[in-house]
């Protein structure tokens, strides 16, 4: 048995006389040429670049060993005799070299090149191509993280690699077996990596220290942000704001890290995610001088990113512009943003009459709660402003009824309300690794779909996993649409208060229901059967009638076949 030291590197063993050179060869590289990159020996690999200048060619070479006046060096491209002996008459010793896997020496080139004092989100670059490199985001994370000197640097390690993936969370876990990491990616947690229980709590202290946040207390909920003292340039160049929050647990306390852009990142509202369908509805909505026009949809269902993208398109020079919110989450330019706060009586209502004294033209109220803001907001919409808002409700017809339940004037509602929209979010197939699949009955009944309604052997999409989209099968997302537009027949609905009736219109109408929305995205090849089904409520997907509803006839003829 080859004898093996958790401290001591292959080159450390081979000179110590414990191992012989072939030993120490097998010790650093496998039959396959992969590297075990932990035992190889910093000082062969100084001694061997400081005899080549900066700037200096050289082929991409590791160096595993100096043994005997000869370099051993892995290398992933076949080197010719010519460059060979280049480096011979450099080094004055003899050169010679194993082939290794690509994947070691990019391995190899990050960990040496990686700065864990910054906090980058620089993608990593392929020494080899030059291109931007796919990273298995556990293993990397892993490499880095074992390079980190202290709790800081590990931290900055785990944020670095939260940035370069996309991440929008970080949640710092303690359990009995460890710290475990977990990323945020297009909305799904993702496991990164453990850390060794007896480093957990070092590092939730070493987090708690720069959010400024009270070490001592450990048994109440904290928050705070990371200083600009932790983060690489004056934080500014990051464009990044590091909320942290902390949760008592049983096991110890929780981190959660939301990393949230400073820069606006929202696009243009034809790249939100509405059916062709219903977006030229919604863009004469927003072309109103008066209305109101409400959003709803859980948390995390990207209704801000909606509504902002949207102020965004109409906040021009010659209107007045004014929000009032909680929290204000991203500063818009052109808008007027106003924070609530309840200790000194800034609240939605007072916000909201404080506005309307102000001469606006479009006003955006966060959320209506209670009567009065929902009385008042109706009022300014009918009184030449245009009003945006949120509700929290299931879909969008739900809202109408949760109006009436806070209680403005249901024909005032019914004069006032242009629209709702209601959304959640949907993963994208990866375009990378996307694949054609011919749609099996069980997946049209789970649509609700007869095979009558749709082609003969319709074709679906699903993500079969790739480096690009650390193998999930899915890469960004988009908003998935129910829009109620209220037309005339809508108008006398809500004016004389039946919902059922409401129901019955939508059901006899081309209404763009989640469902239809849903069904029309996942025959475009944008997102899958199991995603829909995993973000919309279950009754949205329920089709509305005994007979399986027939599809608008313009649908069909979309469909791929
Ligand atoms: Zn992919």
């Amino acid at each position: 048995m080859v004898l093996c030291s958790d401290f001591l590197t292959a080159w450390q063993q081979l000179r110590g006389g414990q191992i012989n050179c072939q030993q120490a060869l097998q010790l650093l590289r496998d039959e396959q040429g992969m590297l075990t990159l932990s035992l190889l020996d910093d000082e062969v690999c100084q001694r061997f670049f400081q005899l080549f200048p900066e700037g200096q060619e050289l082929p991409p070479v590791v160096p595993l060993l100096l043994w005997r006046n000869c370099y051993y060096l892995g290398s992933p491209v076949a080197l010719t005799p010519d460059l060979v002996q280049s480096i011979c008459d450099r080094t004055l010793t003899q050169v010679k070299i194993l082939p290794i896997t690509e994947k070691s020496y990019r391995c190899w080139h990050h960990t040496r090149h990686v700065d864990l004092n910054r906090i980058g989100d620089a993608p990593l670059v392929n020494p080899l191509t030059g291109n931007h490199d796919a990273e298995d985001i556990s293993e990397t994370t892993e490499l880095f993280l074992s390079k980190a000197d202290d709790q800081i640097e590990r931290i900055k390690t785990i944020i670095a690699s939260a940035l370069r993936n996309r991440a929008s969370d970080i949640h710092l876990e303690p359990t009995t077996e460890g710290l475990q990491i977990r990323y945020r990616i297009d909305g799904v947690l993702r496991h990164v990596t453990k850390l060794p229980l007896e480093v957990s709590r070092r590092v939730i202290v070493a987090l708690k220290v720069m959010a400024s946040m009270d070490i001592a207390d450990s048994r109440r909920p904290h928050d705070g942000r990371i200083g600009e003292e932790y983060l690489s340039g004056d934080g500014k160049a990051l464009g990044m704001d590091m909320r942290v929050s902390t949760l008592p647990c049983v096991c110890g306390e929780k981190a959660v890290v939301r990393l949230l852009p400073r820069k606006n990142p929202f696009s243009t509202i034809d790249k939100l995610g509405f059916s062709p369908k219903v977006l030229p509805t919604y863009k004469t909505w927003l072309e109103q001088p008066q209305g109101l026009i409400i959003f709803t949809g859980p948390t995390g269902s990207g209704k801000t990113s909606t509504l902002y993208t949207s102020l965004q398109a109409i906040a021009k020079e010659h209107v007045n512009v004014v929000t009032v919110e909680d929290p204000v989450e991203y500063v818009l330019p052109h808008i007027t943003q106003t924070q609530v706060n309840e200790a000194a009586g800034m609240t939605f209502a007072a916000g909201l009459r404080a506005i309307l004294r102000q001469d606006p033209d479009i006003i955006m109220l966060g959320e209506i709660r209670d009567h009065e803001t929902a009385d008042t907001a109706v009022r300014a919409a009918l009184t030449g402003h245009l009003v945006f808002t949120t509700l929290h409700t299931n879909d969008a017809v739900g809202a109408i009824p949760r109006l009436q339940d806070i209680g403005p004037d249901p024909s005032l509602v019914s004069d006032a309300l242009l629209g709702v929209v209601a959304q959640r979010l949907v993963r994208r197939i990866c375009p990378h690794c996307s694949e054609a699949y011919t749609a099996t009955d069980t997946d049209l009944e789970r649509l609700g779909l007869l095979p009558s309604q749709v082609n003969e052997n319709p074709v679906l999409h699903r993500g079969r996993g790739c480096s690009q989209c650390l193998d999930s099968g899915y890469l960004g997302r988009e908003a998935i649409v129910e829009l109620l537009e209220v037309d005339e027949p809508i108008r006398e609905i809500i004016h004389s208060g039946n919902i059922i009736d409401l129901h019955r219109y939508l059901r006899e109408t081309d209404f763009m229901s989640f469902r239809q929305a849903a069904i029309e995205k996942v025959f475009a090849g944008v997102t899958s059967i199991d995603e829909v089904f995993r973000v919309l409520p279950r009754s949205a997907l329920r089709v509305p009638s005994p007979q399986p509803q027939r599809l608008p006839p313009k649908l069909v003829a979309q469909l791929p076949g």
